[in-house]
This record gives C-alpha cells, sequence and structure tokens, in this order.
C-alpha cells in the first residue's frame, strides 16, 4: 500500500518531534502551524528520561545538553520550616538508573532545537487549521487565511484545544478545580533558597510549590485549590497585582521572595482531557496534549507528547497499512497515557493537605517514590514486532 501524504497541525512540542521522527525513518510530513512564527513564551520544562532517551535518539542530545540544567535532587519540603520531608538524588544516579538524563530547559532553548533540527522546509507558518473535512482517502484542509491543502493522513498534534479532534469525539478538557502561576526569576533574586540545584516542591494547605533551575534562571510553578469555577476562554485570565503574593503571604520567606520577585503574572486554569475511547478515525489521528492534555504534577505532559510521538512514527514506518498502524499506536500509547493522567490528578490533593496525619501518611510514601513511579521514567518506546 501507498505511504499516505502525511500532514501534521501544530508545531509544538508533539508535532515537531514527530516531523523528526518520522523523518529519520525516511517519511514526509508536511507541518502547519498556526502562529506566524515558533517561540514559546516564558516558563520551563522538566525533561525525564522517557523523553531525554528520545530526544537523545533524535540527535538532540547536544543542543539540549548545552541549554538545560540536571537537577541535583527531588526535594519535597513543609511549607512554613523548609524541613526537608523526603528527598531522592538526581544527576548521575538519576542518569544510571533510568539509562537518559533529566534536564529542566527553558521552553523556548527546547523550541529552538527542534525547529532549528527539522529545518524551515515543510513547515507552513500562519495556517491556522478551521475546517477537515474527509473526501474518500484524502483530507480536505481549510485554513483561516483561506487557504487549503489535502493529506491522507491527518495528525492533530495541535494542543489541548485541538481542532482537529472535533472530527473523531466532542470530548472536551475539564477544569480541575486548581489553577497556576508560573514564574522564572534569576537566582541572585532568592539569595536564601535553599538548595536552589534541586527539584523541589514545597507543599502545605491548599496550594503547593514546585521549582527547577534552567541555567542561570529558577522557574517556579504555584499551583493553588480554585477558582471553583473557571470562567475565562482559553484557560487563562489576568490576576490583579498582589495576588500571587496574598496566596504565600504566610509561607516560608524563601519562597515569600520567590513570588514576589516576578511581575504578576496571569492565573493558568489546569484542565486534563477524559480519556479518550478512540484516538483515530478515518485518515485522522491524535497526539499529545490533543489526546490526553494531563495536569503537570508528574511534569509528563511534554514527556508522553514525546513518547507519542516515537510510537506513532514507528508504527507507521513498521506497517504499511496505515489503519493497522493507527491502531497498534493507540493500543500502546492509551493505556500508558491513562494511567500517567490519572495519577497526575490524584496526586494534586495530596500535594495540598494541611499539617496533619494524613500529611504525615503521605510524606512517609514520599519516601518510596522513586520506586513508586520507575515505571513512568524507565519507560522505553515499544514498538509492533
Ligand atoms: P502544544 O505544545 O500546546 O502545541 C500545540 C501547537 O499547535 C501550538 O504550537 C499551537 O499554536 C498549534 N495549534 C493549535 N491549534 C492550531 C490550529 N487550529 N491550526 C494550526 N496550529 C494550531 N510537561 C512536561 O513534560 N514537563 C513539565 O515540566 C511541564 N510543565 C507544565 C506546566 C504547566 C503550567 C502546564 C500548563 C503544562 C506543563 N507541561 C509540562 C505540559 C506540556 O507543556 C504539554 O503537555 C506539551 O506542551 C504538549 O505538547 P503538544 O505539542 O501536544 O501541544
Amino acid at each position: 500500500m501507498d505511504r499516505p501524504d502525511i500532514a501534521v497541525i501544530g508545531a509544538g512540542i508533539g508535532g515537531l518531534t514527530l516531523g523528526l521522527a518520522l523523518r529519520r525513518h525516511g517519511i514526509r510530513a508536511r507541518i502547519y502551524e498556526q502562529a506566524p512564527e515558533l517561540g514559546e513564551v516564558g516558563a520551563a520544562v522538566a525533561l525525564a528520561a522517557n523523553g531525554t532517551r528520545i530526544l537523545r535518539e533524535l540527535g538532540l542530545g547536544s543542543a539540549l545538553e548545552a541549554t538545560s540544567a540536571v537537577p541535583t535532587e527531588l526535594v519535597y519540603r513543609h511549607w512554613s520550616d523548609a524541613r526537608r520531608v523526603a528527598a531522592h538524588p538526581v544527576g548521575r544516579w538519576y542518569e544510571d538508573r533510568f539509562g537518559a538524563p533529566f534536564w529542566g530547559v527553558h521552553r523556548a532553548h527546547l523550541q529552538r532545537a527542534l525547529s532549528q533540527a527539522w529545518g524551515t522546509g515543510d513547515l507552513h507558518l500562519g495556517k491556522e487549521l478551521v475546517s477537515l473535512r474527509r473526501e474518500g482517502d484524502t483530507s480536505a484542509l481549510t485554513f483561516a487565511d483561506g487557504s487549503t491543502a489535502t493529506a491522507g493522513l491527518v495528525v492533530g498534534a495541535d494542543g489541548i484545544r485541538s481542532r482537529v479532534r472535533g472530527a473523531i469525539t466532542d470530548a472536551a478538557p475539564v477544569y480541575s478545580g486548581t489553577s497556576g502561576f508560573r514564574g522564572l526569576v534569576t537566582r541572585d533574586a532568592v539569595p536564601d533558597l535553599p538548595d536552589p540545584d534541586a527539584v523541589q516542591f514545597w507543599m502545605g494547605p491548599d496550594a503547593h510549590l514546585l521549582h527547577y533551575a534552567t541555567g542561570e534562571f529558577i522557574n517556579f510553578l504555584a499551583v493553588v485549590e480554585g477558582p471553583d469555577r473557571w470562567e475565562a476562554p482559553g484557560g487563562v485570565a489576568p490576576a490583579p497585582d498582589g495576588t500571587l503574593a496574598g496566596i504565600f503571604r504566610d509561607w516560608h520567606p524563601a519562597i515569600r521572595t520567590m513570588v514576589g520577585a516576578v511581575p504578576q503574572g496571569p492565573r493558568w486554569g489546569l484542565f486534563a482531557l477524559p480519556p479518550l475511547d478512540r484516538w483515530s478515525a478515518d485518515g485522522v489521528v491524535l497526539l499529545g496534549d490533543a489526546a490526553h492534555a494531563m495536569l503537570p504534577h508528574h511534569g509528563q505532559g511534554a514527556n508522553q507528547t514525546i513518547e507519542d510521538a516515537a510510537v506513532l512514527a514507528g508504527c507507521l514506518h513498521r506497517c504499511d497499512d496505515v489503519q493497522v498502524a493507527l491502531r497498534h499506536y493507540e493500543r500502546l500509547r492509551r493505556c500508558r497515557t491513562r494511567q500517567v493522567q490519572r495519577s497526575s490528578w490524584v496526586t494534586s490533593p495530596l500535594l495540598h493537605l494541611p499539617d496533619g496525619d494524613a500529611a504525615a501518611n503521605r510524606d512517609r510514601r514520599l519516601h518510596h517514590l522513586v520506586d513508586d513511579f520507575s515505571w513512568i521514567h524507565a519507560y522505553e518506546p515499544l514498538l509492533p514486532a
């Protein structure tokens, strides 16, 4: 059977990684991205061994290593007295155990490494997909600028609010009842932060704050309970000055300094997709957040997306029949991503417990964390024989 002509919608982490993985197998794809240029605003991303293993295989190892920070430890701390509740080594120990490194990387650097590796050919910017119609063996794509294209296989790598997903299911993201604030501070701005080179979770009543270093910066994500309902369209809402500082006003001084070192940023509603019954239909398939957007508490959204890309490219390479390839891909990916989604969802309230017995129980369990979650980090993409 002839290989289909592939159009990937979205040039985020998933779309570009898929393009590179397909190219490695000698399969050509065109990528359509709504943004007029590629770039990622603010913040960082933590890449775990299950993601870095694949990025290295795609030839991005040295570019990313040069701009990433390798954390020394994973530390859980008490919100007000800064006590180390649990700690696990990362660095060399982690790489020896899981066979690939853990990197904290600025999103702009990751995006740049991926897009430089892809190049400008077969990348169509300023192309917002507005409709997708299946006609026989091809899909007709229409973009907001009035241009059109056709493709035998359309890959929806267009994120949590995917338009491509509508061709497969009506499922929509569900608000978690929690929201987040992101920030990047220079190391100088937080001189009293203990263990600034560690990945650290500070856990307190109704909130937690995660931070890790990315070169000269410390990236943080502060997650809080509420608001009860999310009204703003698109998942991001402006927040009045002083919102973040007000929420953390009783926390340890190092945390007060950190959140006070950035201008008040917007509030991000944290959404996840319910597990989808199917990821593909009629020459259309989903990948990344479009298929399985998850809460960020395992730092796995991008890593699972990178896994998807490696597996989808491998299935298309190994199976001449596209429908068979897509069935293999779904079978290999749906169960795993569902487990990570579920685990991320139930982790959120555990990080927000008030002091007391439940928090003490959680703290005891955190000592076994590396063994409990090695199934996430040790993963190597499986492919059909
Ligand atoms: P995206 O990165 O969203 O890319 C989708 C692309 O599609 C975009 O470029 C968009 O412009 C384009 N697009 C959308 N619609 C259209 C259209 N109609 N036509 C054309 N193009 C379109 N993950 C981790 O692994 N580690 C972390 O530490 C981490 N931290 C996070 C912190 C927060 C606060 C959040 C919210 C998420 C975090 N994630 C993390 C998750 C991670 O960012 C996502 O899972 C990942 O970016 C998904 O990649 P993607 O390619 O599927 O989607």
